[in-house]
């Protein structure tokens, strides 16, 4: 297993069983065998509209030159412009960022948003730069892609090793080459440039509503539910605080050094998150310790993993003793894990529904951009709410009807919505 952190957004790891392309091609393929889409939309939706590679100058602090690897892959816009993060991590690749866009259209479409999909990022270790020499790496990055992207055609966000104050510069260095301030042109940035509220609890929020809704589509209650959240991240720990606030007992939360755990529930708010100090989880004083692996396996009503990537895997799938499972990283589960999980009963609840309100807040973020107009956080929250609900009623109306798992349902209300989008269209010439 990787041993990168969930430091912002969310994390896919890199182990070498899957990729995120060979995952997302599967899931696909999985798919399309439940749902009436038209072979040739099925093709294209194999295949990205396009992967920009460029390279990224960056001036180093002691004056030396050195140049990265940035890509920006656009999966497709059928529903709206291209939408999804910028990733900084040392093993992105075109791949890596192609199946990432691939989840990104179905994670817009599931939710009913104009968007489509697209991940991109730059080949970097973030810890390895010094604020300076990440902020001239970003700015020379929105310029190297400043033709592929924009508020009307393609708007990237944070997402791992990335945040606010990327965005932040992101937005500047657009704006100042473009000759106009355009807040509309990333989301995820902070309140005072055109950020949203609640934009940054958003992923964990919808992590922790997909939990509540599991919860009582399987007859159970959040009030006294056992939970174990790996990863504690802006995704685990705002799912965490929210299910310990509605009355769960979040017993075991992690970092990378390993979990706390309290079968009495821990005080969510007194473990440090990433933000508010890294890879601090085990500073808290509780009763026991895990580790990762051990978190996986505990037996309560819902384990979320909110790090990695490729963390449920063949090798451990038959060990999970947990009721639900709830995804909060981006693809945390491979295939053969979720075969295995699906002939156990236990079912896994997906990222593309489960922590969809990152890119939901997104979109109410960019259209607050373009109104020019400022929501409260309880307007923010209550059209999540409502937004989360009618995702999880239209997921959940295929899992009653077709016998289908919550990843095949997610997958063929999304396939169903950008097949019709496309078969309306049709193909251009
Ligand atoms: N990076 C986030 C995700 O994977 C959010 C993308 C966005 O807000 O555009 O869903």
């Amino acid at each position: 297993m990787a041993t990168n952190t969930l430091d912002d957004e969310d994390a896919t790891d890199y182990e070498e069983t899957e990729s995120a392309l060979e995952t997302a091609l599967r899931q696909l393929s999985a798919a399309a065998t439940h749902v009436d889409v038209d072979d040739g939309v099925i093709e294209r939706l194999k295949h990205p509209t396009r992967v920009v590679e460029v390279g990224v100058p960056l001036k180093r602090d002691d004056g030396s030159v050195e140049v990265f690897t940035g890509y920006r892959a656009q999966h497709d816009d059928v529903r709206g412009p291209y939408k999804g993060g910028l990733r900084y991590h040392p093993e992105v690749t075109a791949e890596e960022c192609t199946g990432l866009s691939m989840w990104m259209t179905w994670k817009c479409a599931v939710m009913d948003l104009p968007f489509g999909g697209a991940k991109g990022g730059v080949v970097v270790n973030p810890k390895d730069l010094s604020p300076g020499e990440k902020e001239r790496l970003t700015r020379r990055f929105a310029e190297e892609i400043r033709e592929t992207i924009g508020p009307k055609k393609d708007i990237p966000a944070p997402d791992m090793g990335t945040d606010a104050q990327t965005m932040a510069w992101f937005m500047d260095a657009y704006s100042m080459q473009e000759g106009v301030t355009t807040p509309g042109v990333v989301t995820g940035k902070p309140p005072v440039v055109g950020g949203s509220e609640g934009r940054e609890e958003a992923p964990g929020r919808s992590v922790a509503i997909a939990a509540r809704e599991a919860l009582r589509y399987y007859d159970k209650t959040v009030d006294g539910a056992t939970v174990a959240v790996q990863g504690f991240g802006s995704v685990g720990a705002n799912a965490a605080r929210l299910l310990d606030d509605w009355g769960a007992d979040v017993v075991a939360v992690s970092d990378v050094n390993g979990a706390a755990y309290d079968t009495d529930g821990l005080d969510t708010y007194a473990v440090p998150s990433h933000e508010e100090q890294p890879e601090a989880v085990m500073t808290y004083d509780a009763p026991n310790t895990l580790t990762n692996e051990e978190l996986l396996e505990l037996d309560v009503d819902v384990v979320i993993p909110a790090a990695l990537g490729n963390v449920l895997t063949a090798d451990n799938a038959d060990d999970v003793q947990a009721d639900i499972v709830v995804e909060g990283a981006n693809g945390p589960t491979t295939s053969a894990a979720d075969t295995i999980l699906d002939e156990r009963g236990i079912p896994v609840i997906p990222d593309i529904l489960a922590n969809a309100g990152g890119v939901t807040v997104s979109y109410f973020e960019w259209l607050q951009d373009i109104n020019r107009r400022q929501w409260s956080l309880e307007r923010v929250n209550d059209e999540l709410e409502s937004m989360m609900l009618s995702a999880w009623n239209d997921v959940e109306a295929e899992v009653e009807a077709g016998d289908v798992s919550w990843r095949d349902a997610a997958y063929v209300v999304a396939l169903g919505r950008v097949g019709e989008a496309k078969a309306s269209r049709g193909l251009w010439p």
